[in-house]
């Protein structure tokens, strides 16, 4: 990490929507976001647009009936053609210097904050975020773009090792090559954008496709980079079917990087597959993927219930418990069990439902229909393993609370008396349903925290310290959070990511991410040469 370079990195602050101002104008953007709606999206190959045969409308999942855009989704020769133009792109690119590469994502840091607003509207609209979430998401990828252009400026510098007379030894790196960037929707912007630029930025040029569900938000991101200046060819913008254009993308012989981030299910076939080397493929693709959780936090009978409970439901419903690093298992000290859970089920009866363009709105619909049922279906399965104690209905059109209209809502559910082996205490769910389990003592709340093949987040609410050393120690998750909540990780102060099945990989935002993207070479050098042979 170079400490000059991270002094200058400075994260992006969050919106104060307390702020009348700020409120009008995200209204305001808002509405201009709305006034654009329905458009067509193309695919970006080589700079240009392109269509295809299969145009797929991405939906409002609060009110499925108003389409955000129509994307093309690519064919199987597209994502070849795509391909082969990043590595055609690749010879200039990897040689631009460093320092140009870096400004130039830079400038789209810089872009992106004029249009923070804008880009918040639209994941509203198209992903269900309320205006918290969407901002931070902004936000996030803003600060992924800076810090990965700060930190790659001395990466490349040749680094001087050992002093020997008369021998130097240079350590420096260089770009992969060809980069396919897969991406989730529930962080739309900000993990697309942290994948990509860390690619851009080492020299590698780049496929991206994002997820069915945040194509539009994605097409404008690609106008960002546009206009910051990233040469055509060097990202290609690839929206369209894991199912048809998944495999091919991530087993093509040009393709030397992978960074993936979504479920272990589909992390787990892309790191299967992109270990066979195919003809003509001269190099062992290097995978990153980051996956699922099932992230619990610990909660002592000396926590102060009152920050605890606070904590609890802000990581297990916000953004409705679709987060990789959401609360969705609580493990409770016996001696507060009843205490805790009655003012958890208060609490959470107090967010707000509603469509997230509204200011107040906490809790939005799930992303679609087919997570809808999802849920549903492990409420069912809930019901036969444990004690349900909160199924929160969601409001009619024209109540008081608010008018919820006919998207992919669920209220918060909450199961209290968990078996820890149950499935809804194991399996993660990626909904606002979360599982209540009464342990003895810190031993056996440890040994309950650790029992799941995940590794992502974890927390603990206590007062006393030999706990919290223990926890440091025994909690074996990727982001440990003590006394606060665990969602919200924020670049270079907490690098994210977790291990077991939630990951491979060093974490995002971390002073180690960009070399993943990047071959090490040595170059040792005898200069104690006998006089010199200039070429004629
Ligand atoms: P997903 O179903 O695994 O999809 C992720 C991406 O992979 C999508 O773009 C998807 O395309 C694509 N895909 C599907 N099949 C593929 C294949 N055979 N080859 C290559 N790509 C393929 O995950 P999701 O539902 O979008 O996101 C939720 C999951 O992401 C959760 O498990 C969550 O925990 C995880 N996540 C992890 C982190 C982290 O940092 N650890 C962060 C955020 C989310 P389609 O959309 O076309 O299917």
């Amino acid at each position: 990490m170079n400490e000059n370079n991270l002094s200058k990195f400075r994260i992006e602050p969050i919106t104060n929507f307390s702020l009348i101002e700020n409120q009008k104008a995200m209204k305001g953007a808002i509405a201009k976001v709305k006034n654009q709606l329905n458009k067509e999206y193309f695919l970006i190959i080589g700079g240009k647009e392109r269509r295809s045969g299969e145009i797929e409308p991405s939906v409002n999942p609060s009110k499925p009936s108003e389409v955000i855009g129509q994307v093309h989704f690519a064919n199987r020769e597209q994502a070849n053609e795509a391909i082969e133009i990043a590595a055609q792109a690749f010879e200039k690119w990897s040689r631009t210097p460093p320092k140009e590469r870096a400004n130039c994502l830079k400038r789209c840091a810089e872009i992106m904050k004029s249009r923070k607003l804008e880009l918040s509207a639209w994941m509203i609209l198209e992903c269900g975020k309320n205006w918290e979430e969407a901002d931070a998401d902004v936000c996030e990828a803003i600060d992924f773009i800076d810090y990965y252009a700060y930190e790659t400026m001395n990466l490349f510098d040749k680094k001087l090792l050992g002093h020997v007379p008369g021998e130097t030894d240079h350590y420096f790196y260089e770009p992969r090559g060809v980069a396919a960037i897969i991406s989730p929707w529930n962080f739309p912007l900000a993990i697309l954008t942290g994948m990509s630029s860390a690619a851009l930025v080492t020299g590698n040029t780049a496929v991206i496709k994002p997820s069915g569900q945040s194509s539009v938000i994605i097409a404008k991101l690609m106008e960002i980079y546009k206009e910051g200046g990233i040469p055509d060819g060097v990202v290609n913008y690839l929206p369209g079917r894991g199912s048809v254009i998944g495999d091919l993308i991530v087993a093509h012989p040009k393709v030397a990087v992978i960074a993936f981030t979504g479920s272990v299910e589909v992390g787990s076939r892309i790191n299967k597959l992109a270990s066979e080397v195919k003809e003509g493929q001269n190099f062992v693709k290097r995978v990153i993927t980051e996956m699922g959780g099932k992230n619990a936090i610990i909660i002592d009978s000396t926590a102060d219930i009152d920050e605890a409970v606070k904590g609890v439901v802000i990581s297990a419903f916000g953004y409705q418990g679709q987060k990789c690093s959401a609360c969705s298992r609580v493990i409770v000290f016996e001696e507060v069990y009843e205490k805790f859970l009655n003012r958890l089920i208060n609490a959470t009866k107090s967010v707000i439902i509603g469509k997230p363009e509204e200011p107040e709105t906490f809790l939005g619909p799930l992303i679609d229909m087919s997570a809808l049922e999802n849920t549903k279906k492990y409420i069912e399965i809930g019901k036969k393993e444990a004690r349900l104690v909160l199924e929160m209905e969601v409001p009619k059109i024209g109540t008081e609370q608010c008018s919820v209209p006919t998207g992919y809502y669920i209220g918060p559910v909450i199961f209290a008396d968990v078996p820890p082996e149950s499935r809804i205490a194991q399996e993660e769910i990626f909904a606002p349903v979360l599982s209540v389990i009464k342990v003895n003592n810190i031993n056996e709340a440890l040994k309950v925290a650790n029992s799941t093949r995940f590794a992502l987040t974890g927390g603990i609410f206590s007062r006393t310290p030999e706990h919290i050393e223990l926890i440091k120690q025994e909690f074996k998750v990727g982001n440990l959070y003590i006394n606060r909540k665990i969602t919200g990780a924020i670049v270079g102060r907490q690098p994210f990511g977790g291990f077991k099945l939630s990951g491979i990989g060093s974490k995002s935002g971390g002073y180690d991410y960009l070399q993943q993207f990047m071959v090490p070479r040595t170059i040792t050098e005898n200069t104690m040469r006998h006089g010199f042979a200039p070429i004629e």
